[in-house]
């Protein structure tokens, strides 16, 4: 059985003991097992900071972009083999491997393109400058500056190469090290990503280290220049971020955590353009990846009247599911990626129950198609309606990590919709269908601030919007409240959480000479 390996000090370390086995949750056969026993965390932050930070550091934006490029490309040459990974390990089709194995080259790719517009310069002018005096003879201007510790990204288990590549874009860009620690049940498909890069050679020497298994003491060794991102649930986010050493140094935490996002549908819609690209939209974000995306749609609101219809019409897509192990032909949505995953569905939606009733699916692991009987993490889609929305305490409040969203039926008024997405506590996507520029309007002066993107789905749209799962590097990734409070992508502004930001002040001229040598 394969024995999966950290890199760390510039070598493969493989551990000895403290095995955890990873499983095909197709034909729950053992794959891999992995441990981190033996890794001396105190040398990897070291090696980190002593080695990999001081060469990014010596390059300039343009150049760091050049190794982001020759990731990106690296990825894609090997896209064929990460794909069969990612099913073996986490029991994605062809076309939800792709999601996460494209979506990294492609993230990858864009930080790339944008660092060649920086070019030489090896800090970055945030911002106007400003006059600070009645004269020019006192000036101000921000300027990002690289940190000088590690950053260490922490990673979920449903996306194990976009996770990786989305974080250690950002992060190698700005000049930081990365330490990056897949969820050891997906570390298969994100080690061999790794192990990729690490291969072609192009990375300077402590850039980038991986730890396959748990982190040891590594986070209570971070100090006030070093960053950890999080991505995975709010309950290891809380225990993570309250350690007394973050309190101590005012260690930079980044949490990307749980999320129940909503699709709105506005009153205006019962047919046409839009309201088919709802029920396209809401279908796919619900079965995409088998339903284990943070972005995935969870509660659907929809007007009274158009509740039915609306119901029927997404039984009737759901019905199209085949569910089933990846590598029969027929199958279009493949397992849960784990054991615990599908325990934890199963009891995510005997809790949804308290508060909704079952519309479509059962709510229970089922057989899958192309599988052994009994055998596999299978849980085919459930489509669950809450008549009393503001009495759906579970609904907005449990996310279950699967193929499962409930309908809410709402009066219609923008007013409404808010008040029911914000019970949510903070989303990191809501998704708004309507034709009706001023209820969107409405509806985001009263709701926009309870998520971090809100996607508008509209006839004018609908020819090229991608669906509302889909975080682009261009735009913010994060949202308020249980989605984490975090900040990720949306172009250059994804560096600043692994740089400081820094205010120059004194005469123009000087301020402009120092940060146009600096910064361009
Ligand atoms: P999880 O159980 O919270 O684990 C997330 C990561 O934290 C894993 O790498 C895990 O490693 C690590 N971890 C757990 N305890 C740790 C500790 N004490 N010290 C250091 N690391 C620790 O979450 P998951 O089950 O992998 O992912 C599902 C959740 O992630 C869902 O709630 C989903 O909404 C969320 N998610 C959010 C986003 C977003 O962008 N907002 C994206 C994807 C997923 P081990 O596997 O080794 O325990």
């Amino acid at each position: 059985m394969k024995t999966l390996r950290s890199y760390v000090l510039g070598r493969w370390h493989e551990a000895a003991s403290g095995f955890v086995p990873l499983v095909d949750p197709s034909t729950e056969a053992e794959i891999a097992r992995v441990s981190s026993a033996g890794v001396d965390f105190g040398a990897v932050l070291d090696f980190a900071r002593d080695h990999g930070g001081p060469a990014l550091r010596g390059m300039s934006f343009g150049e760091r972009g050049e190794l982001l490029k020759a990731m990106s490309k690296a990825l894609r040459e090997h896209r064929d083999e990460l794909l069969e990974l990612s099913r073996i390990n986490t029991g994605t089709t062809l076309a939800d491997g792709s999601f996460d194995v494209d979506g990294a080259s492609g993230t990858l790719a864009y930080y790339a393109s944008l660092a060649r517009g920086l070019g030489d310069r090896s800090a970055l002018v945030d911002g106007d400058g400003v006059q600070l005096a009645r004269t020019e003879a006192f000036w101000g201007q921000h300027v990002l500056v690289p940190r000088p510790g590690a950053a260490v990204l922490i990673n979920a288990f449903n996306f194990p190469v976009w996770g990786f590549a989305e974080k250690a874009a950002c992060a190698l860009l700005a000049g930081m090290p990365v330490i990056t620690k897949p969820a050891t049940a997906t570390a298969m498909v994100a080690a061999r990503a790794v192990e990729i890069v690490v291969e072609a050679g192009f990375l300077p020497t402590g850039a980038l280290q991986l730890v396959c298994g748990a982190t040891g003491d590594l986070l209570d060794r971070l100090g006030s220049q070093d960053v950890l991102a999080f991505t995975g649930s709010a309950d290891t986010a809380r225990k993570l971020r309250d350690r007394e050493s973050f309190l101590v140094a005012n260690t930079r935490v980044n949490v990307e955590a749980d999320s129940l996002n909503a699709a709105i549908l506005g009153p205006d819609l019962a047919a046409g353009a839009a309201f088919d690209l709802f029920l396209q939209d809401v279908a796919r974000e619900m079965t995409q990846k088998s339903g284990q995306k943070c972005t995935a749609v969870r509660r659907v609101l929809v007007p009274a009247g158009h509740a039915d219809a609306v119901a029927e019409a997404l039984v009737e897509r759901l019905s199209g599911v085949i569910t089933g192990n990846p590598t029969a032909e027929s199958v279009t949505m493949g397992p849960l990626s784990t054991a615990r995953q599908l325990a934890d569905a199963e009891s995510g939606v005997a809790e949804l129950l308290d508060n909704a009733r079952l519309v479509h699916g059962s709510g229970r692991r089922a057989d899958g198609v192309g599988a052994a009987q009994g055998k596999g993490f299978f849980f085919a889609p459930a489509l669950l309606r809450a008549d009393d929305p503001r009495a759906a305490g579970a609904v907005h409040r449990r996310e279950v990590f699967g193929p499962v969203a409930t309908l809410l039926p709402y009066d219609g008024t923008a007013a409404e919709a808010a008040e029911i997405a914000a019970l949510g506590g903070g989303t990191l996507v809501t998704s708004v269908y309507s034709d009706d520029s001023g209820w969107i309007g409405d509806f985001l002066s009263r709701g926009a601030s309870s998520t971090g993107r809100v996607y508008i789905g509209s006839e004018s749209s609908s020819s090229a919007a991608p669906g509302s799962g889909v975080a682009m590097p261009q735009t913010l990734h994060g949202g308020p409240g249980r989605a984490g409070g975090g900040e990720e992508l949306g172009g250059l502004a994804g560096l600043r959480l692994y740089m400081q930001r820094v205010a120059l002040q004194g005469s123009r001229e000087m301020v402009e000479a120092v940060a146009g040598s600096e910064a361009g």
